[in-house]
C-alpha cells in the first residue's frame, strides 16, 4: 500500500490483523479522520449521508456518497497511510520524435517551472498539438525526486497513454489504474502512475509531480472537487502541472503557463463559421446539405452535432429524405451499439453520423468536417465548441476542413471560441 491511502476495509482485504496492528505500531501506515469539518477527506465532497446504523460503529454515522464507488468512507473509522518515501529513480527518456520549436519550448518551460519550485504550472495545449510527448521531459526531470501521477477523467486516456509512457520511460515502472482491476493490480507499487481521477484518490503524499489532463475531457469536464482532492496525492513538496485546450479565465491568468497554438503539423486551427439557419428542426439549411453531399462524394466523412437526442433521428430523417444515398447514423451516450457505429464511422462504412455532445475520443477521424445545428444551444458552451472545431484538420496530410456553427441567433459562447481559435492562429497565446 505505499503511497496509498485506504480504508480499513481495504487494508483488510491486504493484511491480517496482526499485520496490520504491527504496521501501526511501527508508524508504517498512521491513521487520519475520515471527515474533517462535514467534508469527506478522501474526496473533499459534503454529499454526506446518514446511516441510521452503521455496520462499524452500530450507531446512526455518516458516509461519502461521491466516493461511494472505491468503497464507503465512514465518519467513525480512520483512513489510514503510508509513510513510506518513494526514493525517486534514474530514468531515461527514449523519444525519438522530434519536437516542434513551439513544443520545444512549451516543454522546457514546464521543466523550468519544475525545477524553479512553481507549485502549479499550466499548460495550454491546442487539440492536437502533441501534448503528451511534450510532457516528457518535465516527467524525466520528476521522476529523479520521485514517482508521477498523471491523472485524466476518462477510462480510454488512461489506457492509452499507460503504453505510451512505458515506451518513452522503459526503465520503470508504469501502471494504469481504472475502475475494474483487480485488488493486486490496485495497490501495486509505480513510479508512473496513470489514473482516473476517481482512481487518483487513493494515493496520498505520494508524488513529485501530479499532471491532470484536461484535454479531450470534453464533454467530461473535470470535476473541481476531484482536481483538489487529487492535489492530495502530490507530495508537500511536490508540483502540479495542468493540461488543458481550453483554459478558463482565471487560469489564463497564471503567470506559469506554457502555450502552443499550433498543432503539430503547423497548420491553423480551422476556424468556425457562422450561419444563420432559422428554425432549422423545421427545415435544415440548405448550405449544410450540400456541404453534406459534396463530402459524401469524395469520401470525406462528417459529423452533424445536434443539441438533443430527440434531435438525432429528426436530423437522420431529414438527411435520409434529401438524399436517399447517403449513409447516415446517430449516435448518444446512452446508445447500446455506439461502439460498433463509431466503429463503422471511422471504417468509411457511414458517410455522415450525427450526434450529441457526447463523442468518443477515439473518434478522430482523418479528412473529417464538423457542422453544428443549433450552435446557439446553451449546452455549447465555449469550450465544448472549440473542442468540436478541434476535431478538424489534425491530420498532417489534411490539415483542414469546415467548421460550420449554424444558429438562430449568435451566442456569446459562440463568439468566444472563434475568437480564441483566430487569436492561437495569429500566434498568440489567450
Ligand atoms: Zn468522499
Ligand atoms: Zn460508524
Amino acid at each position: 500500500m505505499h503511497m496509498r491511502r485506504l480504508l480499513v476495509d481495504e487494508l483488510r482485504a491486504l493484511f491480517s490483523d496482526p499485520e496490520i496492528a504491527f504496521m501501526i505500531q511501527e508508524k508504517w501506515i498512521v491513521p487520519t479522520a475520515s471527515f474533517h469539518e462535514g467534508r469527506c477527506t478522501r474526496c473533499n465532497s459534503t454529499r454526506t449521508q446518514q446511516t441510521p446504523r452503521c455496520g462499524r460503529c452500530h450507531s446512526p454515522c455518516l458516509y461519502c456518497r461521491d466516493c461511494l464507488q472505491m468503497g464507503r468512507n465512514v465518519a467513525c473509522t480512520p483512513l489510514y497511510h503510508s509513510t513510506y518515501v518513494h526514493p525517486g529513480c534514474d530514468a531515461t527518456l527514449q523519444f525519438h520524435g522530434e519536437f516542434s520549436p513551439a513544443q520545444n519550448e512549451a516543454a522546457q518551460k514546464l521543466v523550468s517551472f519544475y525545477e524553479e519550485g512553481v507549485t502549479e504550472s499550466l499548460l495550454h495545449a491546442v487539440c492536437g498539438a502533441g501534448k503528451t510527448e511534450m510532457l516528457f521531459p518535465v516527467i524525466e526531470r520528476a521522476l529523479r525526486d520521485g514517482p508521477v501521477l498523471v491523472a485524466t477523467p476518462r477510462r480510454d486516456v488512461v489506457t492509452e497513454l499507460a503504453p505510451r509512457l512505458q515506451d518513452a520511460f522503459p526503465s520503470v515502472t508504469v501502471r494504469a489504474f481504472h475502475g475494474g482491476l483487480d485488488e493486486d493490480a490496485r495497490y501495486a507499487p509505480c513510479d508512473i502512475a496513470v489514473a482516473t481521477t476517481h482512481q487518483a484518490l487513493r494515493f496520498f503524499n505520494a508524488f513529485a509531480l501530479v499532471i491532470i489532463d484536461e484535454v479531450d475531457a470534453f464533454p467530461f469536464t473535470v470535476d473541481r472537487k476531484l482536481t483538489y482532492a487529487v492535489q492530495k496525492a502530490r507530495r508537500a513538496d511536490g508540483r502540479t502541472a495542468l493540461v488543458t485546450a481550453t483554459p478558463s479565465s482565471g487560469q489564463r491568468r497564471t503567470k506559469h503557463k506554457a502555450t502552443v497554438p499550433r498543432r503539430y503539423h503547423g497548420h491553423d486551427l480551422p476556424v468556425p463559421a457562422f450561419y444563420w439557419s432559422g428554425n432549422w428542426q423545421k427545415r435544415l439549411p440548405i448550405r449544410l446539405l450540400l456541404a453534406i453531399r459534396e463530402k459524401a462524394a469524395k469520401h470525406e466523412p462528417t459529423f452533424v452535432f445536434v443539441p438533443h437526442i430527440d434531435d438525432l433521428y429528426l436530423v437522420e430523417a431529414k438527411l435520409r429524405a434529401f438524399d436517399a444515398t447517403l449513409r447516415v447514423g446517430t449516435v448518444h451516450s446512452a446508445e447500446p451499439d455506439r461502439a460498433d457505429r463509431v466503429a463503422a464511422f471511422r471504417a468509411g462504412d457511414l458517410d455522415v453520423l450525427v450526434t450529441t455532445t457526447i463523442l468518443e475520443r477515439g473518434v478522430t477521424v482523418p479528412r473529417a468536417h464538423a457542422y453544428v445545428l443549433g450552435a446557439d444551444s446553451g449546452l455549447f458552451t465555449s469550450s465544448a465548441l472549440i473542442q468540436i472545431a478541434g476535431r478538424v484538420g489534425r491530420h498532417v496530410d489534411f490539415p483542414t476542413g469546415d467548421v460550420h456553427f449554424y444558429h438562430h441567433g449568435k451566442t456569446a459562447a459562440m463568439v468566444e471560441a472563434q475568437k480564441d481559435i483566430k487569436a492561437l492562429n495569429a500566434g498568440g497565446g489567450l
